[in-house]
């Protein structure tokens, strides 16, 4: 399941550079995952790492974008050959 960025952000910037797909970026009125490029870290670290540094816990998994973790695990595997 992908990772989503809720109202609550502030645009604080921290979670970007932790993200090790490049999937965070600076939106509108709120920072932004894009979807087919997070993979909830699966691969990489044990806990979603935009999640555990964003300091008003706006990271959350999305409902919208539910996958399993062979899905996630093969997103990962396309992103990082
Ligand atoms: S859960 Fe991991 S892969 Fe997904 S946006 Fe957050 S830091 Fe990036
Ligand atoms: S760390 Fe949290 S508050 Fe900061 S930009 Fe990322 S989502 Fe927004």
């Amino acid at each position: 399941m992908a990772y989503k960025i809720g109202e609550d952000c502030t645009c604080c910037g921290a979670c970007e550079s932790e993200c090790p797909n490049e999937a965070i970026s600076e939106g509108v009125d709120t920072y932004v995952i894009d979807p087919d490029k997070c993979t909830e870290c699966v691969g990489q670290f044990d806990e979603s790492q935009c999640a555990e540094i964003c300091p008003v816990e706006a990271c959350k998994p999305d409902p919208d974008h539910k996958e399993t973790r062979a899905q996630l695990e093969a997103k990962y595997k396309k992103l990082h050959p």
